[in-house]
């Protein structure tokens, strides 16, 4: 078994980011909202703002209250909207439930939307068209060519069918040209599907669901789950350990797809930046 190593990948990113950076004439810039105090939006923002640092990205962390109301959000991201320094937005999700998140994300202009989830990049990245599209999803695909492997004509399960990983990241291995089958809470059987695929990618939130006896020997297997165990370990929608014998490819968890969120975030920004100035 290959493990698929996010990580560097996820470096490569970067370089890349940091190079294109280097000869840029004007230097991109990502503003995040962060509302509320959830601890793990905080810990996610806080690793943005340092990985942009580190590049050499203009980044801008804007904090409100959970108690902000839906007008004031949209007053802030109209003025993001205008700012010429800035280049991306990214609302932090979740949002208080106070707060319509199909509205904010809307307000958010195309142009900026480095998180690929405003409505006209969905739509795009459903059409087939060139967009801005969802990082998670959008790191796998790149980590998916940076091993060779193949995705045209191949048979892709994707368990799991949210806005944020499962729906777009089963568009984009149709843009591969793979046939693809999406799973999700009501399918019956999804063991069964899992076993006539090359490529799985598990997008799900139940800590090692994906077990050996579902997949097909060689087969490449992608996790994109990140799950806390009671005794505090962080593990994946699959069975790492049970499926690293048949496994062909395998992410591990932590150090797989994670890393590649960030470094698509920044890449986005850059392409969104090179494509407003
Ligand atoms: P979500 O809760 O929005 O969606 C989960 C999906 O799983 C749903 O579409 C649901 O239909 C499906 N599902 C639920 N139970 C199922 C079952 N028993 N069998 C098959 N499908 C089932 O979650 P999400 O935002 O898509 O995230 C999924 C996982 O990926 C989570 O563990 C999350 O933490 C992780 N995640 C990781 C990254 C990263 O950067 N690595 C980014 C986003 C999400």
């Amino acid at each position: 078994m290959q493990l698929l190593d996010g990580k560097k990948v996820a470096e490569k990113i970067l370089q890349e980011v940091q190079n294109d950076i280097a000869t840029m004439e004007v230097k991109p810039g990502l503003a995040v909202i962060l509302i509320g105090d959830d601890p793990a939006s905080q810990v996610y923002v806080n690793r943005k703002h340092k990985t942009c640092q580190k590049v050499g990205m203009y980044s801008e962390v804007i904090r409100k209250n959970a108690n902000v109301t839906q007008e004031e959000v949209l007053v802030l991201i109209e003025d993001l909207n205008q700012r010429k320094d800035i280049h991306g937005i990214l609302v932090q999700l979740p949002l208080p439930k106070h707060l319509d998140e199909e509205v904010i994300l809307r307000a958010v202009d195309e142009n900026k939307d480095v998180d690929g989830f405003h409505l006209i990049n969905t739509g795009k990245l459903f059409r087939g068209q060139d967009a801005l599209t969802p990082c998670t999803p959008t790191g796998v695909i790149r980590l998916l060519k940076e091993y060779d492997i193949n995705m045209q004509g191949a048979n892709a399960v994707v368990i799991g069918r949210s806005n944020i990983v499962g729906k777009p990241m089963a568009h984009l291995l149709l843009g591969q040209n793979a046939t693809v089958t999406i799973c999700h809470s009501k399918t019956k059987d999804i063991e069964k599907f899992c076993q006539k695929a090359d490529i799985v990618v598990a997008a799900v939130g139940i800590a090692q669901l994906v077990k050996a006896s579902w997949i097909k020997p060689g087969a490449c297997i992608v996790d994109v789950g990140i799950n806390r165990l009671n005794d505090g370990k962080l593990v994946g929608d699959v069975d790492f350990e049970d499926c690293k014998t048949k496994a062909g490819y395998l992410t591990p968890v932590p150090g797989g797809v994670g890393p590649l969120t960030i470094a698509v975030l920044l890449q986005n920004t850059v392409k969104a930046c090179k494509k407003i100035t």
